[in-house]
């Protein structure tokens, strides 16, 4: 038997780092990688033979969790009948129907049409392209800590002062094109006003995560994103919400439904929406939602290309298909009710145990910030009254350095947490009481580690 070192020494061999996405390499909590050979569920087993509860769920696609038997069958039903036509095909129909009836359900004016591409990646740089096309203007403001895939203009990185154009945030980015973004703190509605202010009628879109979810989550203060639709639109720029974490995960319509639902959140609508992970269903899809003004700039019918050999494709669509028709009311409810018994126990292990815990949350996806929030100067409050991060600034003041040990105690005892601080954890609708059991069975002395690291 090949164990996960020897596979891990093999990949390192022939693939940089030994990983496929950098979000997989162990870089900030040591060790090697497990390499998995099935998913069953709620559980991941690996090539050692390990079986444990996984809280990635493929970093979030998985809302189901592993190989549903449903989505399995008509992925194979479909590979056998189908796998990649060149034409058009129902399937790419009936997935762009489901997306838009759950926004309308919401708004019936969020959005009338969806583009189908493979990667969050494409989503957010087609959306880019298309606001720019539509609007004629240059420039993008994004958020510090927010991810939106890692197209060139989006790998940008602040810069010195508020409302400055950004720096490459990535070698090899050239700076005329990152001088195209700005980048500013989330959560600060005066330095998106400054930015405006200082670029008046020059800025194509401001691009925000639904909820900021890659910093570990970072909650939108009530109507931060409604004021972001507001400044945007008294400039003539579009608002471009990434769904592509939050979408059809935190609610049926995303993060951005869940919203419309709080009279202190709603009552704004965005320009265009992007969706991944979840839409796929574990499989590459994602996808580019808005009014039907703003898609017909997109080729064929308008000036702004885009395209994509395996858009839309048979197989990955079967797969979104069978995720969005499975993901009713009831799997919501499971996942919210999960999410609660999950912050619950890590909460009271980590009061036991003597370590603060601020806990970032979105319904049914969260993260734990580790550390004294006051003594930290986090400006936030959690749904515990303790103090909370709301910028990539606070959360990095973390006790960060506890997190390996935690990590790893959870991983041996059984528990496949993300190998980051600051990733959200991921539920799925299989994570049943077993799971969940043993995932509280396992955090007493997990806790214990924590409280024990040192920096
Ligand atoms: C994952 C992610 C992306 C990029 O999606 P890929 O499919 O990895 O290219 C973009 N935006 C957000 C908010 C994401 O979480």
């Amino acid at each position: 038997m090949t164990t996960s070192t020897e596979w891990f020494d093999r990949a390192r061999a022939v693939i940089p780092g030994g990983v496929n996405s950098p979000v997989r390499a162990f870089g900030s909590v040591g060790g090697t990688p497990p390499f998995s050979v099935k998913g069953e569920g709620a559980w991941l087993i690996d090539v050692d033979g390990n079986r444990r509860v996984d809280f990635i769920c493929g970093w979030g696609p998985l809302l189901l969790g592993h190989s549903h038997p449903e989505v399995v069958d008509v992925v194979q039903q479909t590979a056998a009948d189908l796998m990649c036509p060149g034409g058009s095909t129902p399937g790419e129909v009936e997935l762009a129907e489901a997306v838009v009836a759950r926004l309308k359900a919401v708004n019936p004016d969020a959005i009338d049409e969806v583009r189908l591409v493979s990667t969050g990646t494409e989503a957010t740089m087609t959306a880019i392209r298309l606001a720019r096309g539509v609007t004629g203007r240059d420039l993008v403001i994004k958020f510090s800590g927010c991810y939106h895939g890692h197209s060139d203009g989006l790998l940008a990185a602040a810069g010195s002062g508020l409302a400055t154009l950004a720096l490459p945030g990535s070698a090899g980015v050239p700076e005329p094109i990152t001088s195209q973004t700005i980048v500013l703190p989330y959560n600060d509605l005066d330095a998106v006003r400054a930015a405006f202010n200082e670029y008046e009628g020059r800025i194509a879109s401001v691009i925000v995560e639904a909820s900021a979810a890659n910093m570990g989550v970072v909650p939108p203060l009530p109507g931060y994103n409604r004021a972001l639709a507001e400044i945007c639109h008294a400039d003539g720029a579009l608002l471009i919400c990434d769904e592509v974490l939050t979408g059809f995960r935190t609610g049926p319509a995303g993060w951005w439904g869940r919203e419309q639902e709080d009279p202190e959140r709603g009552n704004w609508t965005p320009d265009i929406f992007t969706f991944g992970k979840v839409i796929g269903g574990g499989m590459p899809v994602a996808g580019i939602g808005a009014r039907r003004e703003v898609m017909e700039h997109l080729a064929p019918n308008g000036p702004v290309y885009q395209g994509g050999t395996l858009s839309g494709n048979p197989v990955a669509v079967a797969a979104g298909i069978a995720t969005m028709r499975l993901a009713d009311d009831a799997v919501y409810a499971h996942l919210d009710a999960a999410a609660d018994r999950v912050i619950g126990a890590v909460k009271r292990e980590f009061d036991r145990v003597g370590v603060p815990v601020a806990v970032q949350r979105v319904r049914n996806l969260f993260s734990f910030a580790m550390g004294d929030g006051a003594a930290l100067g986090w400006s936030g409050v959690d749904e515990f009254g303790s103090p909370a991060p709301v910028n990539e600034d606070e959360v990095k003041r973390q006790e960060g350095w506890r997190y390996p040990a935690f990590f790893h105690a959870m991983l041996d005892a059984g528990v496949n947490l993300p190998p980051s601080v600051f990733e959200a954890w991921f539920l799925s609708s299989a994570h049943d009481d077993e799971a969940l059991s043993h995932f509280e069975a396992t955090l007493p002395a997990a806790a214990e580690a924590a409280a024990a690291a040192t920096a």
